[in-house]
């Protein structure tokens, strides 16, 4: 049986590899937190730790609360992107 040509020289990159988060202990509750790498980063965003834009390409920092806070649906939808060190720092 003839081995079909493989168009993948490399393995291909998988799309999810980033979306399993951890769960971090903070001073206001539980965090599920994930790294967003560079090559995914493909927006900017505010991070609230410092006010200043992590910029479009810079790996960082996605958490949001383990549970939903009152008045909101999704606690996922209540995703926020720190700088890392800015996420460090965070107690
Ligand atoms: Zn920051």
């Amino acid at each position: 049986m003839p081995k079909r040509p493989s168009k993948h020289l490399r393995p291909a990159r998988p799309l999810n590899s980033g979306s399993f988060a951890s769960l971090v202990d903070k001073a206001d509750g539980q965090w599920m937190v994930q790294t967003m790498p560079a090559d995914l980063a493909t927006k900017s965003y505010t991070c609230p730790g410092c006010g200043l834009v992590v910029a479009e390409g810079t790996a960082h920092v996605v958490a949001w609360p383990r549970q939903a806070s009152i008045g909101s649906t999704s606690a996922v939808g209540e995703r926020r992107h720190w700088h890392s060190a800015c996420w460090q720092r965070r107690r």
